[in-house]
């Protein structure tokens, strides 16, 4: 069976591959447990010498991966660009962690304990197709770094940069059957991975109702799991915010990556006051985005992954909807769809309550403090957020008080490699990124030595 994979932009066919399935998941558990033995022994310093080298080749390569990925997902290539940087600060940041895999010593009666963080085993990890690398590459630097071998099944509509990843991290000297990559669907190579005995534990990226069934599938073999999912984040503007600095930044946190982004900030949040001067600097910036061609450096805006996700997209802005402000697309093939914003909106509204996961933003007008807090709040998920205001004790107040892993204040940023990046209730658990997400790819032993 094979696969074809599509450029969005053009509706081209930009592959075809090969289409794995449950026994190419098998095979390829089967290469990382043979290779796990001899890569969680390797000495600490050679480890982290081949991350080193596996973030400069990605760092060399940087344009080539940048230009695979703005063609396969549809994203500008500039964007692009900085996702590839991140690619390699990811593995450069975490190359330095074998060495400082420390535990603890601790007294007690008779002798001394002390904690060793060890590796899992086989791992694997399944990834969407909004941010390809990037998201593989939260997985795959930590999940190496602690001595794990992988199994990566990226999205099947946007399979590439995994694949040239696999053969860059063989140039870099990562040991034969460490990194596997395969390229199947959630279905059945996917749902094979999340089964099968021999893998310690699944990272996950993906929506919500996905993670719900990969979270009772691995309940079956006690697998540990992490799961990154879907998000109806809150952009929250009070009045006595920098306005104009508020409008400028919002239409980037919800139409960045064309809303396919699980941080958007696709619920502006205004207080009532500032409504009006709010709505007025926001029209200029969202009429403003250049919508296109992703391979041309001007473009701030791609088209939609597939035609499927434009039409669901679409359904949230039936005619009649309360269009407030509209960007323009292109004419011609491509799965565009523009900038809209909807305001007034009502609050039971599908557009208010679940996940759009393209370039729609809704906008509430809000009283005052409480029930910002209340409005950010009234959601199953709790993945990201900002607050605008000139008022520090009050910006301080609301990020401690909105159900959310990760929060801007006066930005509308969130992610950063040395950072922890995850999810509070619906969008998941466990944390990327920083510090914290070793310990979600090694387990505590503790030995007692008897004195
Ligand atoms: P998705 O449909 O959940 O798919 C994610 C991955 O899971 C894909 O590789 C998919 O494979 C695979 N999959 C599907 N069914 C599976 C099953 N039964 N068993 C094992 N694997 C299975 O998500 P998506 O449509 O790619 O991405 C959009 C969603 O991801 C949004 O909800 C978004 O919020 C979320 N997301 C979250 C974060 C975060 O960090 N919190 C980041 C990015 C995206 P195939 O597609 O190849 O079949
Ligand atoms: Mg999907």
């Amino acid at each position: 069976m094979s696969l074809t994979v599509v450029e969005p932009a053009t509706e081209q066919v930009l592959a075809e591959l090969p289409r794995a399935g449950a026994e190419e998941a098998d095979a390829a558990v089967a290469r990382a447990k043979g290779a796990y033995p001899a890569w969680r022994a390797i000495a600490p310093p050679d480890r982290s010498r081949v991350l080193h080298n596996l973030a400069g080749l990605l760092a060399e390569r940087r344009e080539q991966l940048a230009r695979l990925e703005a063609r396969n997902a549809g994203k500008p290539i500039g964007d692009a660009r900085g996702e590839m940087d991140m690619v390699a600060d990811t593995f450069r940041y975490y190359a330095a962690a074998p060495e400082r895999a420390l535990g603890d010593t601790i007294p007690v009666t008779g002798g001394v304990a002390m904690t060793f963080r060890e590796p899992l085993g086989v791992v694997a990890l399944i990834t969407p197709w909004n941010f390809p690398l990037t998201i593989a590459s939260w997985k795959l630097a930590p999940a190496l770094a602690a001595g794990n071998t992988v199994v990566l099944k990226p999205a099947e509509l946007t399979p590439l940069t995994a694949l040239e990843f696999e053969k860059i991290a063989l140039e870099a000297g990562i040991p034969d059957g460490v990194v596997n990559v395969v390229v199947g669907p959630g279905s059945t190579a996917g749902a094979r991975l999340v089964e099968h005995p021999d893998v310690a534990k699944v990272a996950f990226t993906g929506s919500t109702e996905v993670g719900r069934r990969i979270a009772a599938s691995a309940a079956q073999t006690i697998k540990r799991v992490t799961l990154e999912l879907g998000g109806k984040s809150a952009n929250v503007v009070f009045a006595d915010a920098d306005l104009q600095a508020a409008a400028a930044a919002a239409p980037g946190a919800v139409f960045g990556n064309a809303g396919q982004d699980c941080c958007a900030r696709s619920r502006i949040l205004v207080e009532r006051s500032a409504l009006d001067a709010f709505m007025d600097a926001l029209e200029e910036h969202v009429e403003g985005i250049r919508v296109g061609d992703p391979l041309d450096e001007a473009t701030q805006m791609g088209p939609l992954i597939s035609a499927g996700q434009r039409q669901t997209v679409a359904s949230f802005v039936p005619a009649g909807a309360p269009v407030a402000i509209q960007g323009s697309t292109p004419d011609g093939p491509g799965y565009w769809f523009p900038p809209t914003v909807l305001c007034p909106v009502d609050r039971e509204d599908r557009a208010v309550r679940e996940e759009i996961f393209g370039p729609v933003a809704v906008v509430v007008p809000f009283r005052d403090e409480a029930e910002a807090v209340a409005l950010a709040n009234d959601t199953i998920y709790g993945l990201s957020g900002s607050i605008w205001t000139r008022d520090g004790a009050k910006a301080l107040r609301v990020a401690r008080a909105i159900e959310a892993g990760v929060l801007s204040i006066n930005s509308n940023t969130s992610v950063r490699v040395s950072t922890p990046f995850g999810g509070f209730k619906q969008s998941g658990y466990g944390r990327e990124l920083g510090p914290h997400a070793l310990d979600h790819y090694t387990e505590v032993k503790s030995v007692y030595y008897a004195t």
